[in-house]
């Protein structure tokens, strides 16, 4: 009885609203108009001489940009390379059998390749996991505390801090872009894209993402389920790095111990070298927004080690053509 007289007042009320479709009609209509009127601003915006003006003078900022934006492109390159290396077949470690979860991936190629990387474990390792993430990542996913390993660690580590500065001061560039040029509001509200179309500013279209380690503990019957998620990020990296080097070092006692590369070293080195290349010798204090990276004078891959006297603070141009000889 009362679902009928439920019903029969829905439908009342439908009816009733249905007398007043012009209201709907006027709003639908005003709605439209508000869309064009927006869209003819944009456009005589786009056409006007002020804009094209404020395009001239942003000009080489944008051209910086872009050339920067090439070289973080050319980033990935670097990484496929060393991720390609036989010696670390049997790492197991994140990267080689992840690649694509591990790359800097263009947006559209992001893989899902996390499960990959889960551990069904009881309830206590879940739990014991959270405590200590870097044993039991090194135990329940088979990282041998290996030189290696170890290597391979410190490269990722590398790749990712050099990504992580990289993009930052892309985006500090775009930010001050955009600061300069200062265009109408709705015009950052609404059309950014095209803005930057217009400007022929090409935003790198990528994302790092780095590998998810995961335990979880599911219940028999499904019903409560308990993560323990381990995120090899930067500051993970390098306690990872630490921690192989001790199992390393009580193993062997022997061997002395190798100099890690850590974001306090490399933001030392900057330091030390007052923030200048030390080959073409431009500074922040001239460039705030230039992009400085720690290089080592002898490469890594010819046994080049983390220490002090052989890292140095280089401008991006400067790493880039002394990488491109390394190659040659
Ligand atoms: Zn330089």
């Amino acid at each position: 009885m009362l679902t009928i007289l439920f019903w029969i007042l829905f439908i009342a009320l439908i009816i009733w609203l249905l007398s007043y479709w012009y209201i709907f009609l006027y709003i639908a209509i005003g709605y439209a108009l508000y869309r064009l009127t927006r869209y003819v601003r944009k456009e005589l915006y786009f056409k006007s001489d002020t804009f094209l003006e404020h395009k001239r003078n942003i000009d080489n900022a944008v051209k910086e940009y872009n050339e920067l934006a090439d070289y973080v492109n050319s980033f990935d390159e670097i990484s496929l390379q060393s991720d390609s290396s036989e010696r670390f077949k049997h790492a197991h470690l994140a990267t080689y059998e992840n690649t694509s979860s591990y790359n800097i991936d263009r947006e559209k190629n992001i893989k899902n390749l996390t499960d990959k990387n889960v551990h069904q474990a009881s309830l206590q390792v879940v739990k014991r996991a959270s405590e200590e993430p870097l044993k039991y990542l090194c135990k329940y996913f088979n990282v041998k505390p290996t030189e290696e390993n170890l290597a391979h660690v410190q490269e990722m580590g590398e790749t990712v801090s050099r990504f992580t500065n990289a993009k930052e001061n892309l985006d500090n560039r775009l930010l001050k872009i955009q600061k300069d040029f200062n265009p109408p509001e709705f015009i950052t509200k609404y059309y950014l894209d095209e803005l930057l179309q217009k400007l022929e500013i090409n935003v790198p279209g990528m994302v790092f993402r780095s590998p998810d380690y995961i335990f979880e503990y599911v219940s028999s019957g499904g019903n409560s389920a308990q993560r323990t998620t381990i995120t090899l990020d930067e500051p993970t990296l390098e306690g990872l790095s630490e921690y192989l080097s001790e199992q390393i070092k009580y193993k062997k006692s022997a061997k002395a111990q190798r100099s890690l590369m850590t974001k306090k070293l490399r933001e030392f080195i900057k330091e030390r070298d007052e923030y200048t290349c030390q080959i073409c010798g431009v500074s922040t204090a001239e460039q705030s927004l230039l992009l400085l990276e720690v290089d080592h004078i002898l490469p890594v891959s010819k046994g080049g080690l983390s220490t002090e006297d052989n890292l140095q603070t280089l401008c991006w141009k400067c790493n880039r053509s002394k990488s491109n000889k390394v190659v040659e």
